[in-house]
């Protein structure tokens, strides 16, 4: 990797064998250099930063020699601002297009790339065939970026939203300049969608494009497949809100269905997937042409921060661990069911019947409100209490069946504290 001149500092045979284990530790990033595939097993901590610090040591505002005396020249006060960006401090793009190499920056230009053909090949291994890249903003922000390409590509002014009740979608196609025509849902059995001959009615045939939500709590549905015939058969531009959708294969294989008709772009979230802080986006798409294009919607340079963490996520982990987490993934939401079951029944309630491989949802006779708030009190985070008649927690714009109250299964979750959630529920519901 570095040739450094070890020779007369101690005896040859020791040096031979300390040779030997420095090349066997540096062969594991050189690999990953080579190949530009996420390793099956993690990689520690210490290699990683040596790749990365040997990257930023590529970047101009290391250059001892450099006259600098452009008005951006990394001129960064403190250590812990540039820890805070693993000294990429010149950030990742270009004004012109955020995912162009940046001369003043070859080192995090080169550690963007293969973040890149890392996610790429890591989507390929869960048996996406895509390409992807690595966005510096999250959920909402990157359903903007693809919603301002289709504007730019198709001339698109409407988007077609069969409703799922979450702010941040509405506001990035607002952000977008686009107007949002709401297709509503309705009830079936205990689920929430909107029917695809709905959505069909809603399409006027040119310059408006879908915006359809794999990914979404109970009771809400989305026959994403039938979304993406239509999309196909119609020739509107459709984009797959996928927040949650990577950690699990129920949500993959819709992908992979999906993926056959019509889907311009599907994002994901890199917190929600990859065990990130929050921050970083991920856009995957057939179409290489098309993701170039949603990059030149990214207005400047970006923070180098949410890439660098995808990267590290994607090498820490490997590709092997993470099927392991998918597979726990799983086991904690079978546990949660089972759980939830017996305590529907001790407790006269019942799980709400919808097909959710991350999240499950139990009626309540009480406020939902107020129980949220009391397991907030108890120490618990993350769930949901929805009153029927919330439409945005109900997705439904009428009054839907039940109160109830949302739990998460997610990838990471401990299964120590699915026990615990149902105990504090027990107390309180
Ligand atoms: C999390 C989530 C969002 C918002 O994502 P941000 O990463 O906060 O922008 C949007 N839609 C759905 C379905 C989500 O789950």
């Amino acid at each position: 990797m570095i040739f450094m001149n070890f020779s007369n500092f101690i005896p040859e045979h020791m040096e031979r064998r300390g040779k030997i284990v420095l090349e066997e530790n540096l062969r594991i990033i050189e690999r990953v250099l080579e190949q530009r595939s996420v390793p099956e097993e993690g990689i520690k901590e210490e290699l990683i930063e040596l790749l990365l610090t040997k990257l930023s040591l590529m970047d101009t505002d290391k250059d001892p020699r450099a006259i600098r005396i452009g008005e951006r020249e990394a001129r960064v006060w403190s250590k812990l601002q540039e820890r805070s960006v693993f000294y990429f401090n010149h950030g990742v793009g270009r004004s012109g297009n955020l995912i162009d190499p940046q001369p003043k920056a070859p080192g995090a230009s080169i550690m963007y790339k293969l973040t890149n053909q890392l996610l790429t090949s890591f989507l390929k291994k869960l048996g996406l065939k895509v390409k992807a890249f690595a966005t510096p903003v999250a959920t909402g922000l990157s359903l903007s970026l693809c919603l301002s390409a289709l504007r730019r590509k198709y001339g698109i002014r409407e988007v077609i939203y069969p409703f799922a009740g979450h702010k941040s979608p509405i506001k990035a196609i607002s952000l977008a300049g686009l107007r949002m025509r709401l297709v509503e849902t309705k009830i079936f059995g205990d689920t929430v969608k909107a029917p695809v001959e709905d959505i069909e009615k809603a399409i006027k045939k040119d310059r408006c494009a879908v915006l359809s939500t794999l990914t979404f709590f109970p009771p809400r549905e989305e026959d994403l497949v039938e979304i993406a015939k239509l999309c196909e058969e119609e020739g509107v531009p459709h984009i797959v809100n996928g927040a949650y959708a990577i950690q699990n294969n129920f949500y993959l294989d819709k992908l992979k269905k999906a993926l056959k008709y019509r889907v311009d772009a599907i994002v994901s979230s890199t917190d929600k997937n990859l065990f990130t802080p929050i921050g970083g986006g991920i856009i995957y798409s057939k179409d290489e042409k098309f993701l170039k294009e949603i990059s030149l919607s990214y207005p400047g340079r970006a923070s180098a921060n949410p890439i660098v963490n995808t990267l590290i996520s994607l090498l820490a982990i490997g590709f092997k661990r993470y099927k392991e987490l998918m597979k726990e993934q799983k086991e904690s939401k079978e546990l949660l069911d089972k759980l939830l079951t017996e305590l529907a029944e001790e407790k006269n309630e019942k799980l709400l019947e919808v097909k959710n491989p991350i999240a499950s949802a139990i009626t309540t006779k009480k406020d939902p409100i107020e129980l949220a708030g009391k397991l907030y009190n108890l120490r618990v985070t993350g769930p949901r209490g929805v009153r029927k008649d919330d439409k945005f927690g109900t997705s439904y714009l009428g009054v839907y069946k039940y109160n109830y109250i949302v739990i998460n299964a997610s990838i990471g979750v401990r299964r120590d504290d699915i026990y615990k959630v149902v105990e504090k529920l027990r107390e309180v519901i």
